[in-house]
């Protein structure tokens, strides 16, 4: 079976005392074991070591983003290498606000998750429509074009987890149905058993993202190819742990 993931994405938010604040607070939640659920908890670059310091052993890091191939002369940037330097063990890549805000083409994006796994990064690789492409019904052909990219770049699925995050549901309150999900976690499953193999459709977790919180994640969680959350506004807050707890 795939092993229920939660992610934490505090996207560019918080202060150290911040940062020291909803630490602690995950670090006194009874949630269930690591075999269980998989718990990684996504700060800003610069709180990456605070919070590797101070979080409890059995929850794990990502960073938000990371360069496409390895360092040099690319000022602002941050390299995966660096990131497995400070023993961060995860990276989210594809997020909708780097692919809308910064202009990240699925090819780069591609190219991004295909290096960071040639640095033994994990990644989160995000993907997802827009409400537009939905109501023209070309949410599939996103998702696909979009999954594509990467798996035209990488044959490793071990250490991917696919995020599908509809770029309407994020940080709207508008969260999608679990029908709605499970529609295209189903989906994006036969995309990748006809396009990659049955045994990575079957292995690689799907997880939703967009307007999850405390009170609708249990119904998300029940259908059948939802296999964990990646979360954005409720991470930043004690429900995270209630949402973590749905993984039983
Ligand atoms: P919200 O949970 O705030 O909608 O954000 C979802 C998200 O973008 C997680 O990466």
């Amino acid at each position: 079976g795939r092993k229920f993931f939660v992610g934490g994405n505090w996207k560019c938010n918080g202060t150290s005392e911040e940062v020291k604040k909803i630490v602690s607070t995950l670090n006194d939640a009874q949630v269930p074991p690591p075999d269980v659920v998989e718990v990684v908890i996504s700060p800003p670059y610069v709180f990456l070591p605070l919070v590797k310091s101070l979080l409890r052993p059995d929850f794990q890091v990502a960073a938000q983003n990371c360069w496409v191939k390895k360092g040099g002369a690319f000022t602002g940037e941050i390299s995966a290498e660096m990131l497995v330097n400070l023993g961060i063990p995860w990276v989210i890549l594809g997020h909708s606000e780097r692919r809308l805000l910064l202009g990240e083409s699925n090819e780069l994006i591609g190219d991004k998750v295909a290096y960071a796994l040639s640095q033994g990064l994990k990644v989160i690789a995000c993907v997802g429509e827009t409400l537009e492409q939905r109501e023209a019904d070309a949410t599939m052909d996103v998702v696909a074009a979009q999954t594509k990219a990467i798996a035209d770049r990488i044959s490793d699925w071990t250490n991917v987890v696919v995020a599908y995050e509809p770029v309407w549901a994020i940080g709207t309150g508008k969260v999608a149905t679990p029908a709605q999900a499970q529609e295209v976690h189903t989906s994006l499953r036969k995309w990748l058993a006809t396009n990659v193999s049955s045994q990575v459709a079957e292995s690689t977790r799907i997880i939703y993202g967009g307007s999850v919180t405390g009170g609708n994640c249990k119904e998300l969680a029940a259908q059948p190819d939802v296999d964990g959350f990646l979360v954005g506004g409720a991470s930043l807050k004690a429900e995270f742990v209630d949402i973590i707890k749905s993984a039983t």
